[in-house]
């Protein structure tokens, strides 16, 4: 069964990457959407994953380059 709402075309569950390219890509269509998170907007490539990994093996590599002892490569 299909209801439709006077306001709102389409409801996104969940403000992660899929949630934020979705609606971001329907807004652009002129499609009225709302977006609803129940934690942090973002999900967790921004909060637990991509970006807080490749933070993590971009200080490591600074660390490791820093160890390593002029011209020689590091480890
Ligand atoms: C360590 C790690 C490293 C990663 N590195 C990469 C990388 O380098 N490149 C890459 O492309 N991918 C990477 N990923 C994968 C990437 O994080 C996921 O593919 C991506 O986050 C999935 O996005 P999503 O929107 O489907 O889900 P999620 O990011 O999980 O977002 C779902 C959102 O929905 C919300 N939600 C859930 N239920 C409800 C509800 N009932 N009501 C309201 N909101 C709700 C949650 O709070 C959450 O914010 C990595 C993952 C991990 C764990």
């Amino acid at each position: 069964m299909t209801v439709k709402h006077p306001l709102v075309d389409l409801l996104v569950v969940g403000g992660g990457t899929a949630g934020i390219v979705g609606a971001k890509l329907a807004t652009g269509f002129g499609v009225r959407t709302v977006l609803v998170e129940h934690a942090r907007t973002g999900g967790d490539c921004l909060w637990t994953g991509c970006v807080p990994s490749k933070t993590l093996l971009s200080a490591a590599e600074h660390a490791a380059t820093l160890r390593a002892p002029t011209g020689a490569p590091s480890e």
